[in-house]
């Protein structure tokens, strides 16, 4: 079936309100001809997710968060709820990314709970799965990928499956400038679709999976020229006007 490609850019730690607010504006200026063809978003710090959201208000440019914690409020110092970032004006939120799992211990467990909490509150989670280089090595990406997407997305029903995106980022691929294959991404895209089938049954044909780790404008077209790369979550390149757009632009048939 044809699915609208979603391209995301996680920004990480980077750029100041000052520097997110210009950005954007460039953006904005360019997206013309995706507009309406292609869903794009972008991940600013939490800091800059309000201003930049007020900013594009009335845009084609969604938010997203980069992370949030599953608890509604509380004594969880340091932390941010679904509700306080769909209140910022974000659409989206992005958990289990493989920083936040090597980095700072984040659980398919976790992820789980991260990804409810955002669809409580109205919002599409972002859900990232992602072998590292060992477990490719040893052959094991399949069963990785597989313990992630099934412990991450438990107990959720068809209708809540077609509100996730799932971004498949192998670890060995993410800021190294290594690009999956096109054949090695799709085979694992094809992969987690036969998952989410079980899962959510027809549900899964119309759920994105995007694929992440050094996607530039070179390669993203043929990237997501595949059946199964349904759109892409980009890192270093979307701190770029001009980088970025071009992906976008790749996502255009
Ligand atoms: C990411 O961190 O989600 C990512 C894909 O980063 P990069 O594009 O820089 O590899």
């Amino acid at each position: 079936m044809a699915r609208t490609k979603f391209v995301c850019g996680n920004w990480k730690m980077h750029k100041t309100v000052a520097e997110s607010l210009a950005l954007v504006k460039e953006l904005v200026a360019g997206l013309s001809e995706a507009a309406g063809k292609v869903q794009v978003a972008v991940a600013p710090p939490f800091t800059a997710l309000h201003p930049v959201a007020q900013a594009l208000r009335g845009s084609a440019l969604e938010v997203s968060g980069q992370d949030v914690f599953w608890e509604a409020q509380g004594a969880f110092t340091g932390e941010v709820s679904a509700t306080m970032l769909a209140e910022a004006g974000c659409r989206h939120g992005i958990v289990g990314h493989s920083e936040r799992r090597q980095l700072f211990g984040e659980t398919d467990e976790g992820v789980r709970k991260k990804a409810a909490a955002l669809l409580a509150a109205g919002l599409s989670p972002i859900v990232c799965v992602g072998e590292t280089l060992a477990e490719r090595e040893a052959g094991r990406t399949l069963e990785v990928v597989e313990r992630q997407v099934r412990k991450g997305l438990a107990g959720f029903g068809a209708e809540q499956l077609g509100r996730i995106t799932v971004a498949y980022e192998p670890v060995w691929a993410i800021g190294t400038g290594k690009t999956a294959t096109t054949a090695q991404a799709q085979e694992v895209h094809a992969a987690i679709r036969g998952i989410l089938r079980q899962l959510g049954g027809a549900a899964a044909d119309a759920m994105r999976i995007q694929y992440g780790g050094s996607v530039k404008p070179d390669n993203a077209r043929e990237l997501m020229s595949q059946p199964d790369v349904d759109g892409a979550l980009v890192g270093g390149a979307s701190l770029k006007a001009k980088d970025f757009l071009a992906i976008v632009k790749g996502a255009l048939r």
